[in-house]
């Protein structure tokens, strides 16, 4: 149910909502609107009528149910979008379209610090890569670990570019939670509920890319597990979904950024990298996220990636990289974007 409040009512009496809605066996969710403020009120979907009667309560206007199956993802809940603060003067879901990038896997010093360096040189925000790897085959490169995690912070520490890599196991949460400033749910863990619920959990933002088979209820069925536990800094990843389409190794579904935009408040990137599996495709997706009112991307890059340990063929070179960002702009204006530098 939402709770919305009269516009002017007292911190008393959304303090009294809050505390009714705690009686009632739900857990309350404050949305501070510009106008109004609006109070989710979430839990067991049986007998939710019995938070009906908080409409009598001072301060409220009236109570209605959310139509939707996920909450506090939807537009019901908050209607204007969020922007997740990632560091003071950089968010995701604002005005600036936000380009990520870097490596698939981190695989040595000179790997990530020269990509780090090229890549915030044509205007990435955010650097990427992965420590731990949900490789496809057992026999395929697994990550560098906690060395792998070591090595993204000294690059943080040589470029100012905040972090943003895979957590695969419940039980690298917490390690991995220390060294990032984005925490990656991956494709193969967009299910994985137990490790969303862990996230949930914790007070940083959480970049969760779409399963390959997984619809857009069902995504935002995933973003509810963790903003339910409490954490509100989700931002959704398409990445492509599988189809009988061989020519790509997925199929980005790019009307997937008005259909989220459409349904939730969430920040919507795009990766157009694990999307077609070929360097040359990257660039385009790149401009057709942007018309389509994406809020940025995350773009593999590689320093060479003919020796890269995983996704060489999708990669871009920092020149390839540096030419697409340059075109880029244009875009992100058009759809009344700006970008940085
Ligand atoms: C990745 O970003 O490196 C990755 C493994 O992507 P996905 O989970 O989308 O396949
Ligand atoms: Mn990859």
């Amino acid at each position: 149910m939402i709770i919305v409040m009269q516009k002017g009512a007292s911190q008393e009496a959304l303090a009294e909502v809050e505390k009714k809605i705690v009686e009632l066996g739900y857990q309350p969710h404050v949305i501070h609107g510009e106008t109004r403020n609006v109070v989710g009120a979430v839990g067991d979907e049986r007998g939710k009528e019995k938070l009906q009667a908080l409409e009598s309560l001072p301060g409220v206007e009236r109570v209605v149910p959310i139509l939707k199956p996920y909450k506090l993802a939807s537009r019901e809940v908050q209607p204007q979008p969020s922007a997740i603060e990632i560091a003071p003067g950089l968010a995701i879901g604002g005005k600036e379209f936000i380009v990520v990038a870097g490596p698939c896997a981190v695989e040595s010093r000179e790997q990530i610090c020269e990509t780090a360096v090229a890549v915030k040189k044509s205007g990435a925000r955010l650097l990427r890569g992965g420590a731990y790897k949900p490789r496809t085959s057992p026999y395929s490169f697994q990550g560098m670990e906690e060395d792998g995690l070591k090595l993204l912070a000294e690059a943080r520490e040589l470029t100012g570019l905040p972090i943003v890599t895979e957590v695969v196991n419940p039980r690298d949460v917490e390690l991995v939670a220390k060294y990032a400033d984005i925490m990656q749910v991956g494709a193969r863990n967009t299910q994985n509920f137990a490790l969303l619920k862990m996230l949930g959990q914790l007070d940083k933002p959480i970049l969760l890319k779409r399963g390959m088979a997984v619809t857009i209820q069902e995504f935002l069925m995933s973003a509810e597990y963790i903003l339910s536990e409490g954490n509100r800094k989700v931002i959704l990843c398409e990445r492509g979904i599988r189809t009988f389409e061989t020519a790509t190794r997925n199929t980005l579904d790019i009307s997937a950024v008005p259909v989220l935009k459409q349904h939730t408040h969430l920040p919507v990137m795009i990766d157009p990298s694990h999307a077609t599996g070929h360097a040359h495709l990257v660039a385009p997706m790149c401009y057709a996220a942007a018309a389509a009112g994406a809020d940025g991307l995350l773009v593999e890059v590689h320093p060479c990636p003919e020796k890269a340990t995983s996704d060489g063929p999708q990669s871009l070179r920092p020149a390839e990289f540096q030419e697409m960002m340059d075109k880029l702009r244009a875009f992100a204006q058009v759809a009344g974007r700006e970008m940085a530098g």
